[in-house]
C-alpha cells in the first residue's frame, strides 16, 4: 500500500479549505472517505485504478459528511500556558515558570475553587517536551509500582515495564514477558490505572483471554468493570492532550 502523509489536496468545506490526504491501496475495491482518528486528517483511500482527482471530488460530494465528523471530534489540547489537563483524573492548569530551574512539579490549588498547577520550569518552547516526559516518568512510576504488585500477589516476578503512546490499546503484553502501557493512563483515575497493570500483568500467567485470565484479572482488579466502562466512555478523549 502506498502511504502519502502530507495532504495531496484541498476541499473547499463551509469557506474553509481542509486538507485532504489521498492513500492509494491496490487492494480497495472503491472509494472511502474517512476522519483519521489519530491526527482528525481527512483521508481518501483510492482503489488501484482510481486518480488522485477522482478522490478529491469524492471528498467533495462527501463535505457535509466530513462537516459532521469534524464538529464531533474533540479539539486537542495543547501542553502551553493556561490550559487544563487531568493527572490522575484531577485537573491541572499548566503554568510556565521560565526562571526557575526545578523541571515539572505541582503545585497545590490557592484557595478553595482554584485548580492545582502543573508548573513547568525552562524556555516556554521546550516545555510541552518536559511535561510530556515528566508524565511519561509519572506514568512508568505509577504502572510499575502497581504492576510489581499484582505479580507479587501472583508469586511471578516483576514483568520488564515499557511506557508507549499507543492510539488503540491502553496495555500489552508480549510473549516475552515486557508489558507495555500508554503514558495516558497518567491521565486517568487511578483506579483505571491499576485495572490495566492488574490486566497485562496476568496475561504474565496467562497469554490469552480465557476464563481463567478473567478470573485472575477479577480477583486483582474487583473495578474491572467500571475501569473498562470508564476507558470505554472517556478513554478515547486522553487523546487530546499533548
Ligand atoms: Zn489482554
Amino acid at each position: 500500500m502506498t502511504r502519502q502523509t502530507e495532504p495531496t489536496g484541498h476541499v473547499e468545506i463551509d469557506g474553509e479549505a481542509v486538507a485532504v490526504r489521498v492513500r492509494l491501496n491496490p487492494r480497495a475495491r472503491r472509494y472511502v472517505v474517512r476522519l483519521d482518528p489519530r491526527s482528525g486528517h481527512v483521508v481518501v483511500v483510492a482503489p488501484k485504478r482510481g486518480s488522485v482527482k477522482r478522490a478529491l471530488s469524492f471528498a467533495y460530494e462527501h463535505r457535509s459528511w466530513i462537516a459532521a465528523r469534524r464538529q464531533e471530534r474533540p479539539s486537542p489540547i495543547p501542553f502551553e500556558e493556561g490550559h487544563i489537563i487531568p493527572l490522575r483524573d484531577t485537573p491541572h492548569t499548566i503554568t510556565q515558570r521560565p526562571e526557575a530551574r526545578r523541571g515539572v512539579w505541582v503545585e497545590a490549588p490557592e484557595g478553595q475553587a482554584g485548580l492545582a498547577r502543573l508548573c513547568v520550569s525552562g524556555r516556554p518552547e521546550h516545555g510541552a517536551r518536559r511535561l510530556t516526559d515528566w508524565l511519561k516518568r509519572e506514568a512508568r512510576a505509577d504502572i510499575t509500582a502497581r504492576a510489581a504488585l499484582h505479580a507479587h500477589a501472583l508469586g511471578l516476578p516483576s514483568g520488564r515495564i515499557q511506557v508507549r503512546d499507543p492510539f488503540s490499546r491502553w496495555g500489552s503484553c508480549s510473549s516475552t514477558g515486557t508489558l507495555s502501557f500508554s503514558w495516558r493512563l497518567i491521565l486517568a483515575p487511578e483506579f483505571v490505572l491499576d485495572y490495566v497493570a492488574a490486566h497485562e500483568t496476568a496475561h504474565l500467567k496467562h497469554l490469552n483471554h480465557g476464563k481463567q485470565f478473567w478470573a485472575q484479572v477479577d480477583r486483582l482488579a474487583p473495578q474491572r468493570s467500571a475501569a473498562e466502562d470508564w476507558l470505554r466512555v472517556k478513554g478515547p478523549a486522553l487523546h487530546r492532550y499533548g
